[in-house]
């Protein structure tokens, strides 16, 4: 925060604790004396632009409603804050306020340990009876987790979050979590794999069912919504691999208005390039895995939206127990303080290949949500900032032409996953799918050709004259 100038008649609020303990409160400069909830990196001195010295009295005296919120201190002094930006957030989201202190550090350090201690029994009470603020035992909750679970809260713009071990672990245990016995759930047909595996082969062992729908398919939607009592849309957008996007300001209205609760899988556009919440879901789920760690080096999964419902899941998460390592979480932490430089890079790298792509005689198609040639175009211009950094396209040859392509690049590394900074470039019937036969791989609509190419943060000049010299094997 920039140090601004004290003026006359200013004030400073030392802050207001209470609100769940990690909302700090700043006075609004309008003519109401309104408070605002700020960000919880204003835990130090908030500073507010210049207030009347009636309004000061008041606070003093008690006569504002505070929210149950309890005020430190008020002295003169100090200028109003901005609200931050998503790139401030990556870089101070819940690293300022209620976390360890050890030592000064800047860092927020690993507590890591898998049990927390009482000095004695009073104590013990006062934690159960939510007097005495701190941690029980590991799969319940630690301080660095928590820290990185308020970082990802404030970048989603949710009021919770619940970080664990893989994005897998999240979605089912979510899907746990949120459908009753018996219940009905909608997805869309480009879904990951494994989340398609676990709604096709565990959840029926619950007399859970599921229609899947088109992902643009509002008519199928709204009669999958009629015909089921359905508890539950779950879908990625954009959808791995050919990048579909769903319109969720659209389908969140269709399935409040059926009571059905709205889950979007927003790990291929990051927080940086779509708020789900902000559009109408009530919970985004990340595999942490991708862009949000960003290096290709932790598996983890978080899930964001109000606190009644991460405080279900984070029930369920608890007896099912896909805890997050401490130190998972520090480099979560760690990789997320760069996620709107990388995204950033990986946004205008992957617009441009795919630009390109689509000029190179070797190509057959692309798949590219910023392209106009791609079908859900609009939709993605309407709800994301930028458009990701997978390009998926169709090499102009069969399966061993593009397993050749695949093999005459240098640069990327062949292997499944996408978001970190190295890029890595995959074919998915061999790396997902060769398992399933040719009539499998046509029904979900992989075809043998198809590529995915994930973006890293090298020069993209570098990517796109790799990518050449592999394609012009097949001139
Ligand atoms: C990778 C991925 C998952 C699974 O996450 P893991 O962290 O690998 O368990 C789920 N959804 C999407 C869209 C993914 O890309």
């Amino acid at each position: 925060m920039q140090a601004t100038a004290w003026g006359p008649g200013d004030v400073q609020v030392l802050g207001y604790r209470g609100y769940k303990e990690r909302h700090v409160f700043r006075v609004a400069s309008s003519p109401q004396y309104q408070f605002q909830r700020a960000y919880s990196w204003h835990s130090r001195p908030v500073k507010v632009r210049a207030i009347s010295e009636e309004l000061v009295q008041r606070l003093h005296d008690g006569n504002i409603p505070l929210n149950g919120a309890e005020l430190l201190d008020l002295t003169p002094g100090a200028r109003e804050a901005r609200d931050p930006c998503i790139d401030t957030n990556c870089v101070h989201g819940g690293e300022r306020q209620g976390r360890p202190r050890v030592d000064d550090s800047l860092t927020t350090p690993i507590v890591q340990t898998s049990t927390f201690t009482f000095r004695n029994t009073a104590e013990l009470i006062a934690y159960q009876e939510g007097r005495y603020g701190s941690y029980e035992y590991g799969r319940y909750g630690n301080p660095t987790t928590r820290v990185c679970e308020e970082k990802i809260s404030e970048l989603e713009r949710g009021e919770a979050c619940l970080l664990s071990s893989s994005g897998m672990n999240t979605a089912t245990t979510m899907l746990m979590a949120l459908v009753p016995k018996g219940g009905h759930i909608i997805t869309t047909t480009d879904c990951y794999r494994r989340t398609r595996q676990f709604i096709q082969t565990v959840l029926p062992k619950m007399d859970i069912g599921a229609t899947v729908i088109n992902p643009t398919d509002m008519v199928g939607l709204e009669a999958a919504l009629r015909k089921h009592p359905v508890s539950l849309f779950f879908s990625e957008s954009p959808t791995n691999p050919f990048l579909r996007c769903v319109d969720v300001t659209t389908i969140s209205r269709l399935c409040h208005a059926h009571g059905a609760l709205v889950c979007i899988d927003s790990t291929f556009a990051t927080p940086i390039n779509q708020r789900a919440l902000d559009l109408g879901a009530d919970l985004v789920i990340h595999s942490a895995t991708k862009y949000m760690g960003g290096h290709n080096d932790v598996l983890a999964g978080a899930i964001v939206g109000n606190a009644d419902l991460v405080g279900t899941v984070r029930a369920m998460h608890n007896v099912l127990g896909g805890t997050i390592d401490p130190h998972v979480a520090w480099l979560l932490l760690r990789g997320m303080k760069t996620l709107g430089l990388r995204v950033e890079r990986q946004n205008r790298t992957a617009m441009e290949i795919a630009r390109r792509l689509e000029e190179h005689p070797c190509v057959r198609r692309v798949h590219y949500p910023g392209l106009r040639s791609h079908p859900d175009h609009a939709i993605a211009v309407q709800q994301m900032n930028g458009f990701g950094g997978v390009v998926s396209f169709e090499v102009d040859g069969d399966l061993w032409d593009t397993a050749r392509v695949i093999d005459g690049v240098r640069l990327p590394y062949i292997a499944p996953s996408l978001g970190g900074v190295e890029s890595l470039i995959e074919q998915p019937t061999v790396i997902s799918y060769w398992d399933q036969g040719p009539e499998k791989r046509a029904e979900y609509g992989i075809v043998d050709n198809l590529v995915r190419f994930s973006c890293g943060i090298e020069s993209m000049e570098d990517i796109w004259a790799d990518l050449c010299q592999s394609l012009d094997q097949l001139r």
